[in-house]
């Protein structure tokens, strides 16, 4: 029980909510193992956890590769001997209206929220059968709860990524690993700031004033987690209460 000691894998560490389950999991005594596209931000952030007396190592991930997810799963063993976590935090979110046809942006999301999770999945699941136990954790969003408007894509793929959970943990119930989704509402990290579309940033105006800090969803991961590992924690939602 509890998460000191374990190994916890977080993609997508480089910023946002990665970056603070990344710090918070760390503080809590877990040897975190960190991957993400921005190498110069994982090492600044890897300095700022071994500074602290804190177990991390970190990997340059591109969670569309399968073979960097691999490595970073390979990192871990390496370093750490096991795999007790991985939290599929890594995503993009390029929202538009269909009509303004972003297939690129499309892609890029199913690529990142969709294939990245499954590639993530198929990169630790062998190594927790072997050990007998696990946890999966995924980052979906309200998102995946109720689609609107300008967010077909983005949506689409935050509700993959819970149908892919309960899937998931149907299948492996027997072989001690649990899996749990996280989908918060506006959270305080740059995912707003990278929407490029004027009519998704001005309907998204006022979000960050009400956004939730990152270290509340990490706090969400962290409660999932110190629970007895008998104890499956399926899904949590959180959000701003001020968020429709
Ligand atoms: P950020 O943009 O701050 O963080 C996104 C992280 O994902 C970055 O570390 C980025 O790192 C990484 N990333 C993006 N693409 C890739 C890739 N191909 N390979 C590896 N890493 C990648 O946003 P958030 O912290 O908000 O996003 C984290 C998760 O939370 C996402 O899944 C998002 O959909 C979800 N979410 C966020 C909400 C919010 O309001 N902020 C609400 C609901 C869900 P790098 O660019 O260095 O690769």
């Amino acid at each position: 029980m509890g998460i000191a000691g374990r190994v916890v894998i977080v993609t997508g560490a480089s910023s946002g909510i990665g970056e603070a389950v990344a710090l918070r999991l760390a503080r809590e005594g877990a040897a975190v193992v960190l991957g993400a596209r921005r190498a110069e931000r994982l090492d600044d952030l890897v300095a700022r956890i071994a500074g602290e007396g804190g177990a991390v190592a970190a990997r340059a991930c591109d969670v569309t590769r399968r073979a960097d997810l691999e490595s970073l799963a390979a990192l871990a063993i390496e370093r750490f001997g096991r795999i007790d976590a991985i939290v599929n935090n890594a995503g993009v979110m390029p929202i538009s209206r269909l009509d303004v046809f972003d297939v690129d942006g499309w892609d890029r999301t199913i690529d990142t929220n969709i294939k990245g999770v499954l590639y993530a999945i198929a990169a630790v699941l062998p190594q927790m059968k072997k050990q007998r136990g696990g946890h999966i954790i995924s980052i979906a969003s309200v998102a995946g709860h109720k689609v609107n408007g300008g967010s077909a894509v983005y949506a689409a793929s935050k509700y993959a990524v819970r149908v892919i959970s309960e899937a998931l943990r149907q299948e492996v119930t027997a072989d001690g690993i649990r899996v749990t989704v996280v989908s918060p509402g506006a959270t305080e990290s740059e995912l707003f700031g990278k929407i490029h579309d004027p009519a998704s940033q001005k309907r998204l105006e006022g979000a960050s004033e009400i956004a939730l800090p990152a270290d509340s969803v990490a706090r969400a991961i962290l409660y999932a987690m110190n629970e007895p590992d008998a104890v499956d924690i399926n899904e949590i939602v959180i959000r701003p209460q001020a968020q429709e």
